[in-house]
């Protein structure tokens, strides 16, 4: 029989993979709570519609790249692609606004019908944030600085903040009808791609990576000449709050995200660690969506950062710098003590006292094998653990157990340190166990 495969683009994550995101994802879990954001949790399935109306038929996520299907009701549904339009959604329908403002979190698999490649996946993992009903320009920099601290904190460097401003919908329409009517001109000389947008969504093409039309847009007119003065000055209050919070940043005039949603602020965290699929985290304004999704205007503003990509980062880090934050991060968590027990009185008490342990709070590893002492101890010793604790017929003939240091936590352990503790007492055992550090010896030796 042929093995069966995960689809095409889902990718499973493993033990030694999953004990990273969840670092991460602790790490983010205090932060969001430094920063006074609740967590949501929505479904990952949707009506179509949802998406159709919040992020815009003319993006290449509905466009393209959404799983849709029919359900066994007949209704359109969509694996969500991204978690705003959701969270909007659900902050609607349980009246969340009418409550004041929303400083929410969330996290979890998004989908998106994409060619797979490093750092790009079909079902991917976003975290995200959305502050829903927040106004000022001091906002959008407190978000921003959310993202930047969280990253900082994962030790990862080579990040850069780029930043825009889209302006109001009026200001992108004066300038959308700037925009094309120049391009028109230039028609033969875009890609296949960019000529289609012209019609559909021509401030995409701004977003271009085809090499010939990048060139082409180095003269084309700049969003920026076509701002009303409010959003000029909005946009500089912004940076001002950067400034204030000293997070470096680049104004970058041809940042225009995916999305359709997106208004004034929009921003993207890129790292020199990942080749071509090089944003991290992609956020901005969107004060649009929430009426478009049938509330009151409601000003908002969020981001998304990916997963995958953080892990990639994280992870050459941690190579570059073996000793650093992010490499402390990455490393898989060892149990507190290896329970090495050899000779059947010997393992049945093992089984019991690994329990007690355990109990007290330990993460204990318990040797099933059965196999020599010998055997036993590599394993102890890979195990990262900093003690073994040991029990034969002849300690179990004593109802003693012997704890010994292991030498891949501390080095320099000799065989002398090894003590017996008795088993009919546990708690001063448990103490020692939990400090982590072996006591002068005080009972036998
Ligand atoms: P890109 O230009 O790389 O396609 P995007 O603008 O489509 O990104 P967003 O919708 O802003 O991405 O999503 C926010 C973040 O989610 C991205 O910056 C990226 O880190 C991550 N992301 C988006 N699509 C994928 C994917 N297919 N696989 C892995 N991560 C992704
Ligand atoms: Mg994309």
């Amino acid at each position: 029989m042929t093995q069966l495969q995960s689809l095409r683009g889902m990718v499973d994550l493993l033990p030694e993979q999953t004990c990273r995101w969840q670092a991460v994802e602790s790490l983010a879990r205090q932060h969001f709570q430094r920063w006074g954001c609740r967590e949501i949790r929505t479904p990952m399935l949707e009506v179509t519609e949802l998406f159709a109306r919040g992020i815009g038929e003319a993006t290449d996520v509905v466009g393209k790249e959404m799983y849709t299907f029919q359900d066994r009701g007949d209704r359109s549904c969509t694996l969500r692609p991204e978690g705003t339009a959701s969270v909007v959604r659900a902050a609607l329908q349980h009246g969340l606004l009418a409550q004041g403002s929303q400083r929410l979190w969330y996290s979890g698999p998004m989908f998106r019908y994409e060619r797979p490649q490093a750092g790009r996946q079909r079902q991917f993992h976003q975290i995200g944030v959305e502050w829903l009903g927040v106004t000022s320009a001091f906002s959008d920099a407190e978000v921003i600085a959310l993202a930047w601290d969280l990253l900082a904190d994962l030790g990862v460097d080579g990040l850069a903040l780029e930043i825009n401003t889209l302006g109001t919908p009026e200001d992108r329409q004066v300038y959308r009808s700037r925009l094309v009517s120049w391009l028109e001109q230039r028609q033969d000389l875009l890609d296949a791609d960019s000529q289609q947008r012209l019609s559909t969504n021509p401030l995409r093409i701004l977003d271009s990576k085809h090499p010939q039309t990048r060139e082409l847009l180095q003269d084309a007119p700049m969003l920026e000449q076509s701002l009303a003065a409010e959003s000029l000055s909005r946009h500089q209050a912004v940076l001002q709050g950067l400034d204030d919070l000293s997070i470096p940043y680049a104004v970058n005039p041809r940042l225009v995200r995916g999305l359709d949603y997106y208004g004034h602020t929009a921003f993207e965290i890129t790292s020199d660690q990942l080749g071509a699929q090089a944003t991290v985290c992609g956020g901005g304004r969107y004060d649009g969506l929430v009426q478009q999704l049938g509330g009151a205007t409601t000003p908002a503003i969020g981001w998304a950062l990916g997963m995958e990509r953080l892990l990639l980062v994280l992870e050459a880090a941690a190579t570059a710098n073996p000793s650093g934050r992010a490499a402390r991060l990455v490393k898989e968590a060892s149990p507190d003590v290896y329970v090495v027990n050899r000779g059947e009185q010997a393992q049945r008490q093992a089984l019991v006292l690994c329990r007690q342990l355990r109990r007290a709070g330990l993460a204990v590893q318990r040797d099933e094998s059965g196999s020599a002492f010998g055997k036993q101890f590599k394993r102890a010793d890979r195990s990262g653990a900093a003690f073994a604790l040991v029990i034969g017929d002849e300690e179990a003939e004593r109802r003693v157990v012997r704890l010994k240091a292991l030498k891949s936590a501390s080095p320099d352990a000799g065989d002398e340190q090894q003590q017996d503790w008795s088993l009919n007492d546990l708690s001063p055992l448990v103490d020692v166990l939990q400090t982590g550090v072996m006591p002068d010896p005080v009972v036998g030796t």
